[in-house]
């Protein structure tokens, strides 16, 4: 999520656009298609409405937490794409949606796992998993929690129903802390149109969730993804190491054999001719190749949004015996939110193999300034790869289309 405040959108026409494009700047190639790999613009549903006249070719929509599922899910019914097809060609219409089913690490304590059944008060499971022990009132605020296979359940149906519907936004986050309960002046001046259930602005409580039960919420919306064969889309801050240990904990196991160069280069020439032939033959058959899944206790793909951990950790991410293909989105907001980060922004980007990365926006509203902000992060991503436009946009593009279609 953008942790920028709620800016006034308008019904901003292309004259009304905030600048990115000053006039020294190469006209931006929106033909060659540009997507969105995490946004949440489900948190201003009177922007949904703007979805059909945007730039972007595609956007992947994250539900967060139990105001937004059935959301995200509505949205999609009307307006998902269905084939490569949608990404591959200029978009006519509103048909450009890719939806996301999850449940947010910041809201991760209304959820209870299995080993906390037994937990019959709300205070109880609250007092588990918050640190400091919160106060009667603070629990008293927070709503009843809700049962994590109830939620699973739920979810499973949500992604039959699309076959290109993936898990997220979930993830961990050793930052947050829960926000302050509304009191009575800040409840009536809540902005109307805002999906409720965020933090709004609201001063953070002392509170955070643990993150064993962070972790717990987040692996078990994993295997769920690696049981149906859907792509992840996490949220780590300051959790790096947590995260990849979770990950690492799902896939172990199942890791691949890694073969030296010197048998992989001999692997390939006898394999010459088969590889060949393979290749362009199931690139399409989507079908088939969600027929021929096998249920693994991880998901297939994987793709850390807003992606802000140094290089190190992007590098380890890479290492060949790990059997998910893991994405890196950028997006402006988090990695370029102030000037500082420019320098990180830069080697991160130059270390993310080329075939790796995606971008996005993370804003909570559809529209005008969602394109603005692809169109600054692609630039940017350009700029630091050395990649002209046209070029840089396609890689993108192809590497947003595996990440959906695998
Ligand atoms: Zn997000």
């Amino acid at each position: 999520m953008c942790p920028t405040s709620h800016q006034p959108t308008g019904n901003g026409t292309d004259d009304a656009r905030p600048s990115s494009q000053s006039p020294s700047q190469a006209p931006f190639p929106w033909h060659v298609g540009v997507c969105d790999a995490h946004c949440h613009p489900t948190d201003t549903m009177s922007s949904i409405a703007r979805i059909g006249g945007m730039k972007a070719r595609a956007i992947t929509i994250m539900a967060t937490r139990a105001q937004d599922q059935d959301l995200v899910a509505d949205v999609s019914n009307n307006l998902a794409i269905s084939s490569r097809n949608d990404l591959r060609t200029e978009a006519e219409g509103p048909r450009r949606v890719v939806p996301a089913f999850g449940w947010h690490p910041w809201f991760s304590h209304q959820l209870f796992d299995g080993a906390e059944s037994q937990l019959s008060s709300k205070a109880k499971h609250y007092g588990e998993v918050l640190t400091p022990a919160p106060d009667a009132e603070f629990i008293e605020s927070l709503p009843e929690p809700r049962r994590l296979a109830d939620f699973l359940a739920e979810t499973r149906q949500r992604l039959e129903r699309n076959p290109l519907a993936m898990v997220g936004e979930v993830g961990v986050d050793k930052a947050f802390r829960l926000p302050q309960n509304w009191d009575r002046a800040e409840q009536s001046a809540r902005e109307a149109g805002i999906t409720p259930g965020g933090r709004e602005g609201r001063m953070l409580s002392p509170y955070h969730v643990k993150p064993q039960h962070q972790v717990n919420i987040l692996k078990a919306q994993l295997r769920l993804a690696g049981e149906t064969g859907r792509a992840a889309s996490i949220h780590g801050v300051q959790a790096h190491g947590v995260l990849f240990e979770a990950l690492e904990s799902l896939w172990k196991g199942h890791e691949k054999e890694v073969i030296s160069r010197r048998k992989k280069r001999l692997v390939a020439e006898g394999a010459e001719d088969f590889s060949s032939s393979d290749e362009g033959e199931d690139d399409d058959d989507d079908e088939g190749r969600r027929a021929a899944y096998r249920p693994k206790p991880f998901p297939p793909r994987i793709c850390l949004h807003s992606f802000s951990a140094p290089v190190q950790m992007l590098r380890q991410y890479l290492h060949p015996a790990i059997p998910v293909e893991i994405f890196f989105s950028f997006s402006t907001c988090v990695n370029l939110g102030n000037a500082g980060l420019e320098t990180k922004f830069a080697e991160v980007v130059k270390a993310c193999p080329d075939d790796r990365l995606l971008v996005e926006s993370d804003l909570h509203m559809a529209g005008d300034e969602m394109d603005c902000q692809l169109e600054q992060i692609a630039r940017k991503v350009c700029a630091v790869k050395g990649w002209e436009l046209e070029e840089g946009l396609r890689i993108i593009r192809n590497n947003y289309e595996r990440f959906i279609f695998g």
